[in-house]
């Protein structure tokens, strides 16, 4: 019996992974202002609720697994950097495990989404998948030969910080151009916000959210109803993804690609014209080594499940 916790900046939430499904999830507000060690104290108490609330005695837990922001050592189990909460080398496996009195790993939260998925979800089918997150950045993480693929000290697989223009535009990590400043949702956001005002005449002003602002669906809505303006945003949002995954899988040359995230939703309003754009760009032909593209499937819970499979692969 495995617990996963997926730790985020507002709250963490906890499960037991028991015979390939998570039991009834349980989750606790964190906070930044609190130390690491009240942090992990609190994590350690809710993995104990997670066995709980799952009616297993908490004897039978093995290990639990944790999937967290930043920047991560998943060999020490340590946060190497989390800017959010201004953690420097915290100790967090070892934290964790001094309260939880149980084995404890831990992973970035992109790459526990990506195993959750490849094991659990969109990716059952696959050895070799790449799971690309489309939300304020973009994240990932890449399984080969069904495992998880990290980089030396656990720094590799940004896949969000791979140039697709150089001198373009300019990325919260100091580089230009990089992937997520145009796929992701806020990139689409900023390009839906620039046609809008170059265009005041377009149905992009027909389909914001109730506050009046720009969201993830108002080029596709838009598009949808025929507007010529919008479907333009949709292309340009399209061939830079396309551009993106295309590099991944000459590279990696995984069997498919998840798309995860908010913009996922729009399904094969989004995934048809990628793959035009994509296996035209293939260096290999899908014809020799198959390749597809897919929406992920757990939604929310792919990091406790990958946080679960994560400690599970490691005891
Ligand atoms: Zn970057």
């Amino acid at each position: 019996m495995i617990i996963g916790i997926d730790l985020g900046g507002m709250s963490a939430k906890a499960a037991c992974l028991r015979d390939g499904t998570l039991t009834k999830r349980v989750c606790v507000e964190t906070s930044g202002s609190d130390t690491a060690e009240e942090t992990a104290k609190t994590l350690a108490s809710l993995a104990r609720r997670a066995a709980e609330a799952a009616g297993i005695p908490y004897g039978e837990v093995e290990a639990i697994g944790i999937g967290s922001p930043g920047v991560i050592d998943s060999a020490s189990g340590s946060v190497v950097l989390w800017s959010n909460y201004g953690w420097r080398n915290v100790p967090l496996a070892e934290l964790v495990a001094k309260y939880a009195e149980k084995p404890v790993f831990v992973t970035n939260d992109a790459n526990a989404a990506a195993l959750g998925e490849a094991k659990f979800g969109a990716g059952m089918k696959y050895e070799d998948s790449i799971l690309v997150t489309l939300g304020t950045g973009v994240g990932g993480g890449i399984i080969m030969g069904g495992k998880l693929f990290e980089g030396y000290r656990s720094a590799g697989a940004e896949i969000g910080h791979m140039v697709i223009r150089q001198n373009g535009e300019l990325c919260t990590c100091g580089r230009r151009g990089c992937f997520e400043r145009y796929a992701s949702a806020t990139g689409l956001i900023h390009m839906t916000e620039t046609a809008m005002t170059g265009h005041p005449e377009s149905a992009l002003k027909d389909h914001l959210k109730p506050t009046g602002e720009v969201s993830g669906k108002t080029a596709f809505r838009a598009a949808r109803e025929g507007d010529p303006i919008a479907q333009g945003v949709v292309d340009d949002y399209i061939a830079a993804l396309g551009e993106g995954i295309a590099n991944l899988v000459n590279i990696l040359r995984p069997q498919a690609v998840i798309l995860g995230g908010g913009i996922s939703a729009e399904g094969e309003h989004l995934l048809k014209p990628l793959r035009e754009v994509v296996l035209p760009n293939l260096y290999v032909s899908d014809e020799y080594a198959p390749f597809e593209i897919v929406c992920a499937t757990l939604g929310n819970d792919a990091g406790l499940y990958g946080a679960a499979e994560y400690a599970k692969s490691k005891i």
